[in-house]
């Protein structure tokens, strides 16, 4: 088909994150632009994940707040929890996140189809019916990986998918996986009120990130009630009377544990089956769709972003994604000019949050350069001791020779807002001075990240 005869610029499959804000800075830059959705708009993030879980866990937040402010003076007895009408607003929240999405559709003149979209020759076709298009951006997302013998039952074996709107609190669970997922329904179950276990094969809590972040999540749990078994793999599952035995191994051999549900968080499998990729000529490595630094793939004018590329499965690397390929097609993007991972949070939402940006620092000094690293501790900081919320530090790694920040982690109430800080900073290329010479308020939690920038300096004055 010609570009003239094609019936859009731009035929987005997946309305989630990255599909949706792609269609909406295509339409920005004059693309005829129409989005395909197999269920409704926002994706798994609006719908199914980082919306809905945020919901919960901020009620979660406000029980525990309210559980311990009695040692505070303030008297609220009978605290109880309504876990049915927790999950019933996460989800009244999810369903103005669609609708939001929906109305952004039609403010910005949008074509919003439902229905199965797959690619076909010079354009897709949508429950058989053929739409022509110049540029197609698959964005279709992911959906949760499970393990053999731990098949999704909805009722003793869940994913998150189930647990987010099932309206039962479980007595107790067992929890497979110690990521970002695992420890925010972790928090969410254990705060009210179930008995739970993390299992984790790696060593330390959230693999992949600092590791001092992963350990001090696994302290803060303790004392929080869950039990968190590191080193110990799943190894199977006996289904019984509305209960599961769950067997698990480390190095002092296998253990059961016996839990009224079980939730699997093992990572999530991207959704490339039946979108027509290797008749369109679109190359996959373990079902992940292969991406150039400008979101092309191995086919001509057929983008790819989001959960479906990885390996970063983030909300927001899938819209900043988007905007780079959609920017690319418009001609208003140099080819290459695409995203750092190194520039892109991550945050998870449990109590005490977890954020990061950029190199931890067994990865920085495995690059070789030598490095600085400043750690500051909440408990010494008077806006942390004010608000009662001490867990947690913050630590900054830098370059020695450049004094370059090279990643900052923290752990601790709010960081997940105070990142954004570290994210600017290392967008800047700016150095630990840089962080020291700003003034920040006092007292904030915010004032963390430039007394470990001190540290790392060793020019430390409250610790
Ligand atoms: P998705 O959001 O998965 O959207 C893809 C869309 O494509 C879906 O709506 C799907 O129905 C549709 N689709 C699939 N196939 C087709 C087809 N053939 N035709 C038409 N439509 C199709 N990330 C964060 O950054 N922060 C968080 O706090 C966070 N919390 C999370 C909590 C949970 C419990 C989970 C599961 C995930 C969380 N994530 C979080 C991850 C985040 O949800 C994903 O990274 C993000 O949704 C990926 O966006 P996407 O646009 O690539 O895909």
């Amino acid at each position: 088909m010609s570009p003239a005869a094609a019936d859009y610029d731009l035929v987005v499959l997946g309305a989630g994150p990255g599909g949706y804000v792609a269609a909406i800075r295509a339409a920005h830059l004059g693309l005829r632009t129409a989005v395909v959705e197999r269920d409704r708009p926002g994706g798994v993030c609006g719908n199914w994940g980082c919306i809905p879980s945020k919901a919960l866990l901020a009620d979660a937040a406000l029980f525990a707040e309210l559980k311990t402010a009695a040692g505070r003076g303030i008297l609220a007895d009978n605290v109880r929890v309504d876990y049915a009408r927790v999950i019933a607003r996460s989800r009244e929240v999810a369903d103005r996140q669609a609708k939001g999405v929906e109305f952004l559709f039609k403010k910005n003149a949008i074509a919003y189809r439902q229905g199965v979209g797959r690619l076909a020759r010079g354009g897709v076709t949508v429950d058989g019916e053929r739409i022509g298009a110049r540029f197609v951006l698959l964005a279709t997302g992911s959906r949760e990986r499970t393990l053999p013998g731990l098949e999704v039952d909805g009722q003793i074996v869940v994913t998150s998918r189930e647990a987010l709107e099932r309206p039962v609190l479980p007595a107790s669970a067992v929890i497979v996986g110690g990521g970002a997922v695992g420890v925010e329904f972790a928090y969410l179950y254990a705060t009210f009120g179930a008995k739970v276990t993390v299992v984790e094969m790696a060593e330390t809590l959230l693999p992949g990130m600092d590791v001092d972040l992963g350990r001090e999540l696994a302290r803060a749990f303790a004392r929080q009630g869950i039990e968190v078994l590191l080193g110990h793999r799943y190894e199977g599952l006996a289904r019984g009377e509305g209960r599961a035995r769950v067997t698990v191994a480390g190095k002092d051999g296998p253990r059961t544990l016996d839990a009224a549900q079980v939730l699997v968080a093992v990572g999530r499998a991207p959704l490339s089956e039946d979108l027509g990729l290797s008749e369109a000529g679109v190359r996959t490595e373990k079902d992940f769709v292969v991406v150039d630094a400008s979101l092309r793939t191995s086919a001509e004018r057929v983008y790819a972003i989001g959960d479906l590329v990885g390996p970063l499965l983030l909300a927001h690397a899938a819209s900043a994604q988007g905007i780079v390929a959609v920017e690319t097609m418009a001609g208003k993007r140099a080819a290459g000019q695409g995203l750092d991972p190194a520039r892109v949070p991550m945050c998870i939402y449990c109590m005490p949050e977890v954020a990061a940006v950029g190199l931890g620092e067994a990865e920085a000094r495995a690059r070789g350069g030598e490095v600085r690293v400043g750690k500051f501790p909440f408990r010494a900081l008077g806006k942390a001791m004010a608000t009662g919320h001490t867990d947690g530090f913050v630590k900054v790694v830098s370059g020695a020779r450049h004094d370059e920040i090279l990643g900052v982690h923290m752990i601790g109430a709010g960081v997940t807002d105070l990142i954004a800080e570290a994210g600017l900073a290392c967008t800047l290329e700016a150095t630990t001075e840089d962080l020291v010479a700003t003034v920040h308020a006092h007292p904030t939690m915010a004032e963390a990240l430039r007394e470990a920038a001190l540290v790392a300096r060793g020019e430390g004055i409250n610790v």
